[in-house]
């Protein structure tokens, strides 16, 4: 199949690496020249522009930083729903507010392009692995034609309904992330000063009604689970930066949509000190760290 990839950053690069290992005819765009070159030597095309990317592609993916360049990329006179040839199916994987995300899939109606939000969990890991999970909004038709691609750069393909519903099953899925890490985080600190070992927590919790991905799957203290972020040094993993984008995300949609999350906007404003503090690059379970009163390794 012939594909358009535009966003060639830590995720995109790897993304449309393994299209090309798929066997996919990829023609690629980045803002940056280098990041084309990668892909290039890897077995893509170059291409000039997004529109140039897109213009021969039956199927065109984008990973972008934020909503702002997704509008860039999309809309208006010179964006790809404009410029696209007809019959191409647009998929968005950035990850960004669902009020944009429902934007495009308002403007895709109006000149009948099919438009999909495909947001991902599973980071650059999952990405360069192809197991990354997709989580789709958008109409049945398009999910379909969507899915075979989607399944060379990811394992858990889910469609989650109609537009917007990709990145609203994201934000609320991370959203309860970041509220149970902290959580998690917090029970150790309280274990810490009681006296209780963090393995005693972690064995009873862990079969108890406590248990949470948190604990049992990334705990956020060294040793009860070997492959966790707090073994070494709280190196990413998922960046402290990045949930707290998507935890702001939530909050945005929360207050846009009139929901009440109180334990969100709190996990956004930990984040946010946490951030504050210099630990941005650092893991998102690294927020146990400042709830001890320490400064970020
Ligand atoms: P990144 O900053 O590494 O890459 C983004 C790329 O987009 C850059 O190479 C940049 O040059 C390019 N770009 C920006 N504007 C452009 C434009 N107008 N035209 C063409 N290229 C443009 O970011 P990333 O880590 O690859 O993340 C991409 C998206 O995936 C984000 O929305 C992020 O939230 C989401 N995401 C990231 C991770 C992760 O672990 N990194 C995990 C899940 C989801």
């Amino acid at each position: 199949m012939r594909i358009g990839f535009i966003g060639l950053g830590n995720m995109g690069g790897p993304m449309a690496v393994n299209l090309v290992k798929a066997g996919h005819e990829v023609k690629v765009f980045d803002m940056s020249g280098a990041a084309v070159e990668k892909a290039v030597a890897a077995g893509a095309r170059g291409g000039a522009s997004a529109v140039d990317a897109a213009k021969e592609a039956e199927i065109v993916i984008t990973m972008l930083p934020a909503g702002q360049h997704v509008r860039q990329v999309y809309l208006g006179d010179s964006g790809l729903l404009a410029t696209g040839r007809e019959g191409t199916l647009l998929i968005d994987c950035s990850t960004i507010d669902v009020g944009t995300a429902r934007e495009v899939h308002a403007a895709a109606r109006l000149v009948r392009a099919a438009f999909l939000d495909a947001p991902v969990s599973g980071g650059t890991g999952g990405a360069t692995a192809g197991t990354l999970t997709f989580m789709v909004g958008g109409d049945d038709q398009a999910f379909a034609r969507a899915k075979p691609v989607l399944e060379k750069m990811g394992k858990n393909i889910f469609h989650a309904g109609g537009g917007g519903n990709g990145q609203a099953a994201k934000i609320c899925n991370n959203m309860l992330l970041g509220i149970s890490m902290i959580g998690t985080c917090e029970a150790f600190v309280l274990a810490e000063k009681l006296g209780l070992a963090h393995e005693t927590l972690y064995e009873i919790s862990s079969t108890a009604s406590g248990q949470c991905w948190s604990l049992t799957s990334y705990c956020p203290v060294p040793g009860p689970v070997p492959a966790s972020p707090a073994n070494r040094d709280y190196q990413a993993g998922f960046t402290a930066a990045m949930m707290l984008k998507d935890l702001k995300l939530a909050q945005t949609a929360a207050l846009a949509s009139g929901a009440t999350t109180p334990l969100g906007a709190q996990a956004a404003a930990l984040y946010s000190l946490y951030e504050a503090s210099g630990a941005g690059a650092l893991d998102f379970s690294g927020i146990i760290q400042m709830l001890r009163g320490h400064k970020p390794s």
